[in-house]
């Protein structure tokens, strides 16, 4: 990811290193020149107008311009805000709650949604010890609930017993009934997804968001899909409310447009990244580091 972001930054950087002493001139030519990258790196216009807006502010401070090395406090500050515009603060998945602790995966469909509920619940279960049980709650798709039967056994984990005309609501109310009775630490239920985001495909979410009650709910979402994934997360979030987002395919995504814009137009955390189609390929989501391979 950001192949093309870093190399452009860079070259930006570079010349600004190299300066001796720098004017407000000098900033503002640099700044345009970051605006330009971050748009070709396909990043929201107001998420990259209020970047550039801060940086400059901060840039064109006396300390800055009267420095030293005024060049590296400048690639210093943007390495400051891109860290704030990936979420300085983000999470990982929470699980303080009473056990099962529910937690409902939403999404599009094809963007990863049943992959990553496997991932997640193979990294809960290995690297947590927890007990995790997995429902499919799509009852249009046959396919997709087999799907999950069977990345559940790859991964070692439980699945709901399919039980044939429930709606989703009744099976997440059976999932959490198993859960607490045969002593689950987590419920993971995998909303069913459609190819684009309709009034049914909310309300269903939604009424199973009210019969649970869940502790997170997460956004899966297609990275490669560019702004096209941010505007999801922003539709799901106004209409069913997430608290996190995992961002798949991450692994063949050089632009990162999604991943830097999210936070900024959502409000929302990323949380985790898929990087691969293997049931290990998840990754936790460091801004710190991320910020460093974009600056290099
Ligand atoms: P769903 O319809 O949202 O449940 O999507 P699936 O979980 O069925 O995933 C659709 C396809 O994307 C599958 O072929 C997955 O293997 C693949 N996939 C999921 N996550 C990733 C990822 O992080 N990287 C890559 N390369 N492929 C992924």
């Amino acid at each position: 990811m950001f192949e093309g972001l870093s190399e452009r930054l860079g070259s930006v950087f570079d010349r600004l290193r190299k300066r001796g002493a720098l004017s407000e001139a000098d900033v503002a030519t640099a700044m345009r020149e970051v605006r330009v990258a971050l748009l070709e790196a396909d990043v929201a216009l107001p998420v990259v107008k209020q970047f550039v807006d801060k940086v400059r502010e901060r840039a064109v401070g006396r300390e800055v311009l009267r420095s030293v090395t005024p060049g590296q406090m400048v690639v210093k500050i943007v390495h400051d805000e891109l860290v704030d515009m990936l979420g300085s603060d983000s999470q990982s998945i929470s699980l303080n709650a009473p056990a099962p602790v529910p937690i409902l995966m939403v999404g599009l469909q094809g963007g990863g949604k049943t992959t990553t509920t496997a991932k997640i619940a193979r990294r809960l279960k290995d690297r947590e010890r927890k007990k995790v049980l997995m429902a499919s709650l799509d009852v249009t798709r046959p396919a997709a609930r087999e799907q999950l039967r069977i990345l559940g056994e790859q991964v070692g984990v439980a699945t709901l017993p399919i039980v044939q005309g429930e709606t989703p609501v009744a099976i997440a109310k059976r999932a959490m009934t198993a859960g607490k009775l045969q002593g689950f630490d987590v419920v993971m239920l995998d909303t069913a997804g459609r190819t684009s985001i309709d009034e049914g495909l909310m309300a269903e979410a939604r009424a199973v968001r009210d019969a649970v009650n869940p502790h997170e709910v997460l956004l899966v979402a297609d990275a490669l899909t560019g702004q096209d994934a941010v505007t999801t997360a922003t539709n799901f979030h106004e209409r069913v409310g997430i608290t996190g987002i995992v961002l798949t395919r991450v692994d063949g995504d050089s632009r990162g447009g999604a991943a830097l814009s999210m936070r900024g137009v959502t409000g929302m955390p990323i949380k985790m990244l898929g990087v691969g189609e293997k049931v290990d390929d998840l990754e936790d989501f460091h801004p710190e580091r991320l910020a460093g391979r974009i600056l290099g």
